[in-house]
């Protein structure tokens, strides 16, 4: 694949030839500067997409191998303070599975400058937490919620959970953690009727729907090409049962092409991640739950804090090895690649 189809400039990379710079804004050599972490908590889950998981689960990572909340603490602070983070995003695995995620909000949202803070969760558990953590700080949620057909939804989640997953997103909608986003992943044997049905549930509920194409980052490595269904599948189904127009705002580095439905009564973003990679415009940065600084969710390699954190480092190391680690971003995920590797971790070790 090009750099052009990819969105980047098809110029050389002046920056490369450089060492990673010691301090500014969080830059690769392509000029990309990251302003958005994703952090994820944990990587258990208490459901198995299938895309995602495998019916048994994975093994966990050792309790001893993940972050505890001072040393997440630590990092949030100098990606805020010296590294230039203004939104942090946590994720999982399920997020809302870890006991202090409140106290983590908290934390993140008392650094200064204030980042934004929002989680991606499949919002089990969430009717129950959504006021407190809007109250330490969380802003907005995005939910994942791939069919509001109760035996669609259990057979892609493995688990019959479609009553709490709503149940959570009225509960962020009361609690004003909007605009409520629901991310969706289509199944490529009922997608296509699933996603009509989605449309017409966000719209109703005020909720603002983004249907993601399968990625190959599922454990079982069993993402086929041609399997799963593209934006252009998405458009097509949609397009029978509403009237989308292209929304007139600038997109800038929001992955999702937003289409506004019916004239205006709401809106759908579609993120074409492998049909219409937008790796030019990507502004992420990603820190798994065992400390590993990714600049990429297909990143073959990683860079390890926790260990620097663990041996006495001090913030400027720290600093200095997250910024090389973003130096050396790669242009493109290179899903269209014939040489792409899938990277080893799946997307609920890595943090979506
Ligand atoms: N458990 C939470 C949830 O499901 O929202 C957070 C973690 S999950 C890994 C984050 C997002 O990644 C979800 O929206 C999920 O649908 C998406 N995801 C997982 N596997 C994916 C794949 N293979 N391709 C595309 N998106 C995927
Ligand atoms: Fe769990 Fe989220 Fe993966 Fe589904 S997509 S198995 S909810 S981590």
């Amino acid at each position: 694949m090009t750099l052009t189809a990819l969105g980047l400039p098809s110029v050389h990379r002046p920056l490369a030839a450089q060492p990673a710079p010691t301090s500014g804004p969080l830059i690769d050599t392509f000029g990309r500067i990251a302003t958005d972490l994703r952090v994820s908590l944990t990587d258990r889950c208490n459901l198995r997409c299938t895309y995602c998981m495998p019916a048994e689960g994975l093994d966990w990572l050792p309790k001893d191998q993940v972050l505890q909340p001072p040393e997440l603490s630590r990092l949030l602070r100098i990606a805020v303070t010296r590294l230039g983070i203004t939104n942090i995003r946590f994720t999982g695995g399920e997020p809302l599975l870890v006991r202090r995620l409140e106290e983590i909000v908290a934390d993140a949202s008392a650094l200064q400058p204030q980042p934004e803070i929002a989680m991606t969760t499949n919002g089990i558990g969430l009717a129950r937490r959504a006021e407190a953590l809007a109250a330490a700080g969380l802003t907005r949620v995005n939910v994942s919620l791939d069919s509001v057909d109760a035996a669609h939804f259990a057979a892609i989640t493995r688990r019959d959970r479609l009553g709490d997953v709503l149940a959570g997103l009225a509960a962020a909608k009361r609690a004003g953690l909007g605009p409520v986003k629901v991310n969706a992943v289509l199944d490529p044997k009922t997608g296509r009727t699933d996603v009509v049905a989605l449309l017409r549930f966000c719209l109703d509920e005020g909720y603002h729907l983004r249907v993601i194409e399968q990625m190959p980052l599922d454990a079982g490595h069993s993402w086929r090409r041609g399997e799963a269904l593209t934006a252009d599948d998405v458009l097509d189904s949609l397009h029978g049962h509403f009237t989308l127009s292209p929304d007139p705002r600038p997109r800038g580095s929001a992955p999702a092409q937003l289409w506004q439905v019916d004239g205006g009564t709401g809106t759908v973003g579609v993120i074409a991640s492998v049909s219409h990679a937008f790796c030019g415009a990507c502004d992420r940065t990603r820190l798994t739950a065992d400390g590993q600084v990714r600049n990429c969710l297909f990143a073959t390699t990683e860079t390890d804090l926790r260990e620097l954190l663990r041996t006495g480092a001090d913030d400027d190391a720290i600093e200095g090895a997250w910024r090389k680690a973003m130096w050396a971003k790669a242009a493109g995920h290179g899903i269209n690649n014939p040489d792409f590797i899938q990277p080893d971790r799946p997307m609920s070790a890595i943090g979506g």
